[in-house]
């Protein structure tokens, strides 16, 4: 399992076990990050699952689509995130095509190549974009929450940066800095997938069965 226990089941840990309805390490890394050290994870990879495909038109759809999938695998209480990047200039695409925009092998340097030629002669002010994350949860009853986290920011001309994933290097926050130049902890104070988390982490940790949380876990 993903905190170095073994992977020959899925009910070894004493902790709450929340299923993630991902493969993606790069995601993962993260969600561990948010969700705190006192839930025990489990991804596809240690369901021995399949990714389901992602065959809704938004956010919210392919969200719920990738949690309900798991969820009737296992019934366990089950997180899925389906975010992606808007770019203003090309009316929101990749958007919910992010993973495969330049083909279905997932290939993020492959990603970022088209996006940067794509945008290659868009100047400064037309290059407004942001990163978007919807968390689907669903409790031990089947029932559904969604949360929409943001990030505006806009498309860099070079690639910077060698932190993150995805299209963190191409991606300049406020300050020019790119998502892929920040500290782990400061990506996770900012993101997109930490303001959608804010929202879904009281309702996950209900469903978990922890006690009511503080305030103070839910601000950066
Ligand atoms: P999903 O697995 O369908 O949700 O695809 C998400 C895709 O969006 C990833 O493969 C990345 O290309 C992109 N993406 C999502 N979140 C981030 C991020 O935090 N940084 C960079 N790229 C991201």
């Amino acid at each position: 399992m993903m905190s170095g226990d073994t992977r020959d089941s899925v009910t070894v840990s004493s902790r709450p076990t929340l299923a993630l309805a991902t493969s993606n390490r790069g995601k993962i890394t993260e969600l561990r990050a948010l969700l705190g050290e006192d839930i025990e994870l489990v991804s596809l990879d240690d369901l021995g699952l399949p990714s389901p495909e992602e065959t809704g038109s938004t956010f919210e759809a392919n969200a719920e689509l990738k949690a309900r999938y798991v969820f009737e695998h296992g019934g366990l209480v089950t997180l899925a995130d389906d975010s992606g990047l808007e770019v203003d200039a090309l009316g929101g695409l990749p958007g919910v095509m992010s993973a495969r925009y330049a083909g279905d092998q997932h290939d993020d340097a492959a990603n970022r190549a088209l996006l940067l030629r794509t945008l290659a002669s868009l100047p400064d002010s037309d290059r407004t974009a942001r990163f978007v994350a919807v968390i689907a949860v669903i409790n031990g009853h089947g029932e559904l929450t969604l949360s929409r986290g943001t990030c505006e920011g806009a498309m860099a001309f070079e690639e910077r940066g060698s932190g993150g994933f995805g299209y963190d290097s191409l991606f300049e926050l406020p300050d020019g800095r790119t998502m892929a130049e920040l500290e782990p902890a400061t990506k996770n104070a900012i993101s997109h997938r930490a303001n959608a988390m804010r929202r879904a982490l009281p309702g996950i940790r209900t469903a978990l069965g922890f006690p009511q949380m503080e305030e103070s876990r839910l601000t950066p």
